[in-house]
């Protein structure tokens, strides 16, 4: 049977390391000649004990992670952070700031509203290019979206404040070295540079942890979750188990400097060829391009659903672009190869000489 290549641009669920899919594969039924699946394994045992502290290790790591910040893998994608980070760290009469860059930078804020006083201090693109933000010093966090999945914006320099600031950075976690020292606590769905739906990485330093509340439910206490080394209740263990094997991945490929190097020659690739196009367009400034989820527009968005189609069937999937933002969106995260940028490319251009 002649099977055809396809490349998996979805934004997450992403395309992860074949690699580890096989391992995987095994592991379902014999994991680590214990003859038992990796499925059934108790997350109390002294081996999940282990693979649980060898994956919280290779994270650190791979992203220098200091001693004093707290390692969680939680449930809840970053949905949960997004409610569990006002619960934890606004006190009541007190308030935060938010940085709206976005479609998932607004979702935070929306879920922040519901738990307290949240005040917006900067919007937009400008937002994201500018990032001198106007925090006010009384504020008890700052929160901000690194990379925006859905608007294909990236940016990379914070501003000098004693707030502590939190971000969000699902979807560009592991692409490039991050000076998470600048933070005073991360999150990050797995779903797109981890490995699948499921898992939640929280890092928190100690001494902001000090801070979090204990007067809300026990289950969204962070200080419950580090005591209890993520295992307050049972964990996702088999995505918690691909997430370390994607760890181990990652630094077998020579760790995030080298995804570093992969994701901005994939990315340029691609940004060239819709800047050397009549057809399709990013306005977005060039310093804010995101490397791991590239949009852009058809100049004639009429033909944006036939692009799609034609991709598809092509074996170029999931190239839709996120529906509060329209257009098309790439997603090319670490396990995405060049090849894919590749034949996209191709592809495009053959569509754009199709439809002069
Ligand atoms: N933040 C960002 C930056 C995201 O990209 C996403 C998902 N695309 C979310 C938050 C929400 O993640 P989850 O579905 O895991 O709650």
């Amino acid at each position: 049977m002649n099977i055809m290549k396809t490349y998996n641009f979805c934004a997450g669920p992403a395309v992860l390391p074949e690699e580890v899919l096989e391992k995987a594969q095994k592991a379902l039924v014999n994991w680590e000649n214990s003859d038992t699946s990796i499925l059934s394994i108790s997350h109390r045992s002294k081996e999940f004990a282990d693979l649980a502290e060898q994956s919280k290790q290779n994270l650190r790591d791979l992203m220098n992670i200091p001693e004093d910040y707290e390692i969680l893998f939680l449930h809840g994608g970053a949905t949960m952070q997004a409610v569990m980070v006002p619960m934890n760290f606004l006190p009541a009469g007190e308030f935060c700031n938010y940085i709206n860059t976005g479609h998932w930078a607004h979702k935070a804020i929306d879920e922040s509203v519901q738990i307290g006083d949240t005040r917006v201090i900067a919007s937009g693109v400008d937002s994201a290019v500018n990032t001198d933000w106007p925090v006010d010093p009384a504020a008890a966090f700052v929160h901000c979206t690194p990379n925006e999945t859905a608007d294909g914006i990236e940016f990379d320099t914070f501003p000098q404040t004693d707030v502590p600031i939190v971000a969000d950075i699902s979807s560009n976690i592991l692409s490039r070295p991050i000076d998470i020292s600048r933070f005073d606590m991360f999150y990050a769905g797995a779903q797109k540079n981890i490995g699948p739906a499921g898992i939640t990485l929280a890092v928190i330093k100690r001494s902001f942890l000090e801070a979090a509340r204990e007067d809300i439910p026990l289950m969204m206490q962070y200080k419950k979750h580090v005591k209890a080394k993520s295992i307050y209740n049972t964990p996702p263990t088999f995505p918690w188990y691909l997430a370390g094997e994607v760890f181990k991945w990652v630094k077998a490929e020579g760790g995030v400097e080298e995804m570093a190097r992969r994701n901005a020659e994939k990315s340029l690739y691609l940004y060239d060829a819709i800047d050397n196009s009549t057809l399709y367009e990013n306005k977005l400034p060039v310093e804010v391009r995101s490397k791991v989820n590239a949009i852009f527009h058809l100049k004639d968005d009429a033909l944006t659903d036939q692009f799609v189609a034609q991709a598809k069937s092509k074996g170029l999937l999931n190239l839709k672009g996120h529906k509060s933002a329209g257009g098309i969106r790439v997603s090319i995260y670490n396990a995405m190869p060049i090849e894919g940028v590749k034949a996209l490319v191709e592809f495009m251009e053959d569509f754009e000489f199709k439809n002069k």
